[in-house]
């Protein structure tokens, strides 16, 4: 049902990770909308991370794309629809009729809704010809899809989120599931409250929030996973941890996997030594493992952003076949998938190695048939160009025209620079989305207004085969389309039928019409059945509860595949893979000592084009860092609260040093999120090598050989401003959104001979009778200033050649003011108010903004031994729980440092 029972509150799902949470968005009579978990989804049972209970504080229209729009050489200029998709349709039609179909290409997103997903495919692969679709999930978990090929004959997902309920031993691999998958996590922590017995290894460079949670973590090097699984394999054998009769009748090939994990991995003294861990850890994984029937091995972008990713996935499937531990309940190799429609893109064939439906594009029979069901006339003939393939075509000038959808390459491409290059030199960049200013749409010639999360409706498949419905509750703004209408108003533009769908439902409809088309034991059988799920009205699409597939009949969904020993192969067995371990492709040596590792933070999403919109989550971590071991800081000159550049063979950028992220000596980690929007230089992209995994063309995100250096400045500062700041004469900022302002954190290598000048112009206060107040130390450097209008505080500058200036937290409060009391006036310059309180430190919980330096300081007083005992004298980690982990860490440093 789309409305619950108050009749108020829209059932949707999550715009965010592939757990997939249910939500409820009820419209209040202001215009504001109040998200909460919706209890009836069987993913999230009610509850949300903080991410998701956030959503609300991202749907206003600031910075929104509303209007079609073409660069001229004067702009952008404001255009119909007609005009614009006519421009698009005509350039590609005389590319496509000089250079043929390939020299065309769309780049799409996992963001995209499943209906929205298959229009774009369809229009690609069955009408332009052309199988140069390709998508942002390439860079997240296109390996684990080559490994389900590859073992399974299809891309499947065993297991379901009750597997991880039922488990006895669960392994989180390459997956700091506690930031990423909070949902998920909170499942696993409920389950070890219920069942402590339950137990839970980490295997993760880094000591993550997810480890404090941990009965164990192998710390491997970055890279390692295949000799630590491969060793796990040949360990099993060793010791007749095998299942005979379940190897023999549903699997192939375990003598040559095992032959190869022999050849270096059947000495786990060898094993530890590569791996970097201790042998007795490494040993009681092994034990551990060799002595659970119930395991669950989930796995994430640690182990598929590498090149070696689908080899590592596979060395994690192989272990789970010889001992016949998947198809049962609470057992299964499980990927967890990064976005909200990764699953969706998978099945409609959203990778240009991939036909529609879990067909094969190499599969003759396959291109006929859905040749047939399309009724297309031109089927795409080979696999197209993978995404940093195709950046690469497009700057080579083979892709002359490029079609970018929900995603922001320019960001999130490894060697991002390159991916700059390839825009700028392509006939036409196409851009559609729901924000008008990104580092992508910089570089387009056309901007397509998309509808954003609450305004489209359709489906999307989380990580355990869900169909979930998205659904809007509220209007178009602007002149904005839904992402499938945009491409079929296209598709009709060039000619083609077949396009003329009235809404999602009839997409879904075909969609669903196309999983079961000739899919039958005796014709061309696929696992990738929904056709219980055809046939429905608008009304019952509308209605449509969340069901996972395969879904031959509604009220036999299958929670999880394999129960009866069948795979997807011809001859019905799994495949064990053989797999010779690998390093990464470029290994540190030379002038680049640490080997840089990405990935997210807890509050922050993709490229924060949403997320970034959201005070609430600003404060977690505001800023990039550069986060690495203390010796390491040491050894390259660098301190903690410092900026310093880091560099590699294909780009640099400048964040602050940080330590406590448990890193170990040689790496340096980095998060994925800042853009050219959010920060002066911290794309992470830029220095990622563009180095990618053979067989699913993943890149190498978790390894890069990188430098770091300082990056001295003569002064630091912040402003808090209710106007946007032009900060191009500044070294280095950082933007934050805060509420009812933007604040800035910034450094300068310029000396300043004229504070007050140089301030006013920056912040644009040229009014001498402006109310300016200010504070000036000339001998120290110090500078203070602020604007009030109307007795309104509209913006503050603080600037210090030092770091220790005031905290930003109360100065903040002072925006949603609707005055100043004469009171604020006086503490304004100090930055603090005149009865100083303590300083909460950097939130640690966002829902109820609780800071560390609170936490740490009540843990003292109170004698606190527990995290439920924080959690009922502050609040913290009371409602989403995301901060649970860093609780128990704070915890545990507390109590350490009182004890020292
Ligand atoms: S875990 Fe958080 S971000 Fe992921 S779907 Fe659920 S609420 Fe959204």
């Amino acid at each position: 049902m789309n409305l619950s029972q108050d009749h108020l509150a829209i059932q949707t799902t999550c715009a965010y990770c592939g757990v997939g949470c249910g939500v409820k968005a009820t419209m209040q009579a202001d215009g504001a909308v109040v998200i909460a978990g919706d209890a009836q989804h069987p993913a999230n049972q009610g509850r949300l991370c903080v991410k998701g209970s956030a959503l609300g504080e991202t749907l206003g229209l600031d910075g929104r794309l509303l209007y079609p729009q073409l660069r001229t050489a004067q702009g952008l200029k404001r255009v119909s629809w007609d005009e614009a998709l006519d421009t698009v349709a005509d350039k590609w039609r005389s590319i496509i009729a000089e250079h043929g179909p390939d020299a065309v290409a769309l780049y799409v997103s996992g963001q995209l809704l499943t209906e929205d997903y298959y229009v774009a495919n369809k229009l690609m692969k069955g009408y332009v010809g052309s199988a140069n679709i390709d998508t942002n999930s390439r860079l997240c978990m296109s390996s684990a899809v080559a490994a389900h090929k590859r073992a399974f004959g299809e891309d499947l997902v065993p297991v379901c989120y009750d597997d991880l309920e039922l488990a006895d031993m669960i392994v989180l691999v390459g997956s700091n599931t506690a930031w990423c998958h909070p949902i998920l996590f909170q499942r696993i922590q409920r389950a070890r409250e219920l069942r402590p017995e339950l137990k839970l290894v980490v295997i993760d460079p880094r000591r993550t929030a997810t480890c404090e949670l941990a009965d164990l973590h192998l710390p491997v090097w970055q890279g390692t996973d295949t000799w630590l699984f491969n060793g796990l394999l040949s360990y099993l054998a060793r010791i007749g941890a095998v299942d005979p009769d379940y190897v023999a009748a549903h699997t192939n090939g375990l003598d040559e996997a095992l032959a190869a994990a022999n050849v270096d991995c059947s000495d786990p003294a060898e094993v530890a030594r590569v791996c970097r861990i201790e042998l007795d850890v490494l040993m009681e994984f092994y034990e551990m493992f060799a002595a659970t029937a119930k395991v669950i091995t989930a796995f994430s972008m640690g182990v598929n952003q590498s090149s070696a990713g689908t080899d590592k996935a596979n060395s994690i499937i192989n272990c789970h076949l010889i001992g016949g531990r998947i198809g049962r309940p609470g057992m299964g190799p499980f990927s967890i998938t990064g976005q909200p429609n990764a699953m969706g893109g998978r099945e409609v064939g959203g990778l240009a190695n991939m036909l529609a439906a879990h067909m094969e594009l190499d599969n003759r029979a396959h291109r006929e048939l859905v040749q047939t069901f399309w009724e297309s006339p031109r089927m795409a003939s080979k696999q197209g160009l993978k995404a940093v393939d195709l950046f690469r075509a497009i700057e080579d000038g083979k892709v002359k025209a490029v079609w970018i959808i929900a995603t922001n390459p320019l960001v999130s491409l490894p060697d991002a620079e390159q991916a700059r290059r390839a825009l700028a030199n392509c006939e036409m960049v196409v851009a559609t989305d729901i924000i008008q200013n990104t580092d992508t749409n910089a570089c387009a010639d056309v901007l397509l207004p998309a509808l954003g999360w609450g305004e489209k409706d359709g489906t999307v498949t989380n990580s355990e085969r869900r169909i979930s419905r998205q659904r809007a509750f509220q209007p178009a703004p602007g002149e904005a389309l839904a992402d499938w209408k945009i491409l079929s108003l296209f598709a009709q533009k060039m000619g083609y039928t077949g396009f003329d769908f009235a809404g999602p439902h009839e997409i879904f409809e075909e969609h669903v019409r196309l999983s079961s088309f000739r899919n039958t034991p005796e014709d061309l059988p696929r696992v990738f059945d929904m056709s219980g799920l055809g046939g429905m009205s608008q009304r019952e699409y509308d209605d449509m509860p969340p069901t996972q597939w395969p879904v031959q009949v509604v009220q036999d969904a299958q929670a999880r595949l394999f129960g009866d020993g069948r795979f997807a192969h011809a001859d019905g067995k799994a495949r064990f893979i053989p797999i010779t371990p690998r390093p990464p492709v470029n290994q540190t040596g030379g002038e680049f000592h640490l080997a840089l590792n990405t990935g997210r933070v807890r509050d922050q999403w993709h490229t924060m084009t949403r997320s970034g919109r959201a005070p609430k989550l600003a404060d977690h971590i505001a800023e990039s860092f550069i986060d690495m071991h203390p010796h390491d800081a040491l050894l390259h000159g660098v301190r903690e609260g410092e900026l310093a550049r880091i560099s590699t063979g294909w780009g640099a950028m400048v964040a602050r040093v940080q330590h406590g992220g448990g890193i170990a000596r040689g790496s340096a980690f980095v998060p994925i999120h800042w853009s050219n929007q959010t920060a002066s230089d911290a794309r992470v992209g830029t220095l990622v090598n563009p180095e990618v995994d053979p067989v699913s063309g993943e890149p190498e995100f978790k390894h890069t050989p990188a430098k770091v250096e300082p990056f001295p400045v003569a002064w630091h500062g912040f402003i808090l401003s209710r106007s946007a700041i032009a900060l191009n004469e500044v070294a280095h900022w950082t933007r934050i959104q805060g509420r009812e302002f933007a604040r800035y954190e910034l450094a300068g290598r310029n000396s300043i001979s004229d504070f007050s000048a140089w301030a006013r112009a920056l912040l644009g206060v040229h009014d001498i009778d402006a109310d300016w107040l200010e504070y000036e130390d000339r001998s120290a450097g110090i500078y203070r200033a602020a604007h009030v209008v109307n007795d309104r505080i509209q913006q503050c500058i603080f600037l210090s050649p030092r770091q220790d200036m005031p905290p930003r937290a109360w100065l903040a409060s002072l925006f949603v003011k609707p005055e100043l009391s004469e009171i604020d006036r006086v503490g304004l310059l100090a930055g603090m108010p005149v009865e100083k309180r303590a300083d909460s430190g950097p939130t640690v919980c966002s829902c109820f903004g609780v800071g560390r330096n609170t936490i740490c300081e009540t843990i003292r007083i109170k004698k606190l031994d527990a995290v439920p005992q924080i959690t009922a004298c502050l609040k913290a980690g009371s409602n989403c729980g995301s901060c649970v982990p860093e609780l128990k860490k704070l915890l545990a440093e507390t109590k350490a440092t009182d004890a020292a």
